[in-house]
C-alpha cells in the first residue's frame, strides 16, 4: 500500500495528483526544477481546495490537513522515503528519460516508478528508469480532482505486483482505472487528440472561427467543451507533443500535427497556463483569438 508518494513536476498535472493524493491521506513529496513552479503549484492546490470548501464538498479542517501533507523540494533525493514516485514533467522524451535515469539511480531499488506521460512509450521510459519490472504508466486526466478516469499502462516488463499496487492506488485516490496497452496515446489521447488536431485544421483552413468550431461541437456533438477550448485547457505544447508522438510512432500521415498548432506553441501561446491560446484569458472572460496566422 502506498502511504508516501513522490511527484516530479509541479505543473497542472503534478499539482492535481498532489491534491487528490493528499485528500486520500497520502503524504506527498512534490519536486520541480523551478521553485516558482512549486510556489505556483501549492497556491493552485490551496485555491482549488478552498473552492471545494466553499461549495461544501469538503470540510475546512480536511482541506487544511491535506495541504499539511504536501511538502516540496527541488532535488530528487527528497523522494527517497516514498513507496512510489510519479513523473509528471513536461511531455518531452529527452526530459523524461533524463529525469527517470537520475531518479532510477538515486531512489532505493524497491521504489515503484510511474509516469503520467500522455503518449510516450512506457516500455522506452521503463528502460531509462533502470527498473522496468517496477515501472508503469499511470495516466490521469485534467483536471485531476474532477476527472474520474486513470489509464493504467504496463510496459513489456512490468511485473504483476507493480500492477496490483498501482491498481489499488488508483482506487484509493477515488479513480476508475482502465487498462490500456502500450501504444502511442493509449486509449483517450489516441482518439481525442486527432479530433482536437482536426479542429485546429478546420480553423487553419477557415472552415469556421474559434467560436463557431467550439459551438458546433458543443451543440452538434453534445461535447461539454469545444475542442479548441479543451486544447487550451490541456496545454497547446502538450497537444503538439502528443500529435508528434502519434505521427512519428504510428507513421501515418493522418496524425500530421496542424502547422497552426505549432505556430501557437512557437508564439508561447500555450493555452490557459500561459493565459493565451485559442482564447485570450487575460480579461474577465475568455475572448476567442483571431486566427491571424492562417
Ligand atoms: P505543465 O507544463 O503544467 O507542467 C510541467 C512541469 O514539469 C513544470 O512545472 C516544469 O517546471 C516541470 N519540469 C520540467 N522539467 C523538469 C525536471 N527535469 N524535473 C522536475 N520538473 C520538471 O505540464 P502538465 O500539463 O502538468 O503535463 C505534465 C505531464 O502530464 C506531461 O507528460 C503531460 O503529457 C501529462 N498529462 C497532461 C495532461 C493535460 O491535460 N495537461 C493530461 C494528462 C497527462
Amino acid at each position: 500500500m502506498v502511504e508516501r508518494i513522490g511527484i516530479i513536476g509541479a505543473g497542472q498535472m503534478g499539482g492535481g495528483i498532489a491534491h487528490v493524493a493528499a485528500l486520500a491521506r497520502i503524504a506527498v513529496r512534490l519536486v520541480d526544477v523551478k521553485t516558482e513552479a512549486l510556489k505556483h503549484g501549492l497556491k493552485t492546490i490551496e485555491g482549488n481546495l478552498g473552492r471545494q470548501v466553499a461549495r461544501s464538498k469538503l470540510a475546512e479542517a480536511d482541506a487544511k490537513a491535506a495541504l499539511g501533507r504536501i511538502s516540496t523540494g527541488t532535488d530528487l533525493s527528497f523522494l527517497g522515503d516514498c513507496e512510489a514516485v510519479i513523473e509528471c514533467a513536461t511531455e518531452n522524451i529527452t526530459v523524461k528519460q533524463d529525469i527517470l535515469r537520475q531518479a532510477g539511480k538515486s531512489l532505493p531499488p524497491d521504489v515503484l516508478m510511474l509516469t503520467n506521460t500522455s503518449s510516450i512509450s512506457i516500455t522506452m521510459l521503463a528502460t531509462a528508469s533502470g527498473r522496468p519490472e517496477r515501472f508503469m504508466g499511470m495516466h490521469f486526466m485534467n483536471p485531476v480532482p474532477m476527472m474520474q478516469l486513470v489509464e493504467l499502462v504496463r510496459g513489456i516488463a512490468t511485473d504483476e505486483a507493480t500492477f496490483q499496487t498501482v491498481h489499488a492506488l488508483a482506487l484509493k485516490l477515488g479513480k476508475t482505472p482502465v487498462v490500456a496497452m502500450d501504444f502511442p496515446g493509449f486509449i483517450v489521447n489516441r482518439i481525442l487528440l486527432p479530433m482536437i488536431n482536426e479542429a485546429v485544421y478546420a480553423l487553419h483552413e477557415g472552415v469556421g472561427s474559434v467560436e463557431s468550431i467550439d459551438t458546433a461541437m458543443k451543440l452538434g456533438a453534445n461535447h461539454p467543451m469545444g475542442p479548441l477550448a479543451l486544447a487550451d485547457f490541456i496545454g497547446l505544447d502538450t497537444c503538439l507533443a502528443i500529435m508528434q508522438v502519434l505521427h512519428h510512432d504510428l507513421g501515418d500521415t493522418k496524425y500530421r500535427p496542424c502547422p497552426l498548432l505549432a505556430k501557437y506553441v512557437e508564439a508561447g501561446w500555450l493555452g490557459r497556463k500561459a493565459q493565451r491560446g485559442f482564447y485570450d484569458y487575460r480579461g474577465e472572460t475568455p475572448v476567442p483569438e483571431r486566427a491571424r496566422l492562417r
